[in-house]
């Protein structure tokens, strides 16, 4: 616990909305796992690259605008994609965004702000179940958290701007690998 950023998060977290920083500030403090944060503001060119290999499943990403962070474990001296590990910094992010009156989306429990439910394990479930009465597959990027667009929605003149040059990259990218 009480764990500090090295200077590559503090690098990637610079143009990131300053109250998900506020929240991802004090996540890293309570957190039971140490954690970076590795993308933050992302270029339209790299959103293209996730779009094209279907990482991302959209073009309009909130990391374009500086609306989500991406956050990794960091255990033992090196980055850890367990997934067991990933509810715990989720649940570091529902407590520290309560505190700060800043509702978050988690990657995997999407249609829903953390606070709202009584623990990050049970957001995701939640979602999870949802999916599959619904019939779907769950979006699950247990990296991932933004903060909601309703409450914080990008400027729409910024936006089209963006998702015209993200539709130029990627069809550069088609082009350059001699994709249909
Ligand atoms: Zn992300």
């Amino acid at each position: 616990m009480g764990f500090k950023f090295g200077e590559k998060s503090e690098a990637n977290l610079s143009g990131v909305h300053p109250d998900l920083v506020k929240v991802v500030r004090q996540a890293l403090l309570i957190s039971p796992i140490d954690f970076s944060v590795w993308e933050g503001v992302r270029s339209t060119r790299q959103q293209a690259e996730y779009f094209v290999t279907g990482a991302s499943k959209r073009i309009l990403s909130r990391h374009l605008t500086g609306h989500a962070v991406d956050l990794y474990a960091f255990v033992g001296g090196k980055t850890r994609t367990d997934e067991g590990l990933y509810p715990q910094i989720a649940e570091a992010m529902r407590l520290a965004s309560i505190d700060a009156g800043v509702p978050i989306v988690w990657g995997a429990a999407w249609r829903r702000t953390l606070d709202k439910s009584p623990s990050a394990v049970k957001a995701m479930e939640a979602y999870r179940f949802e999916q599959r009465v619904m019939g779907k597959k769950p979006f699950n990027d247990m990296v991932h958290f933004e903060l909601p667009e309703k409450l914080y929605p990008a400027d729409a003149a910024v936006l089209a701007k963006i998702d015209a040059l993200v539709r130029q990259d990627i069809s550069d990218i088609k082009d350059e690998r001699g994709l249909a």
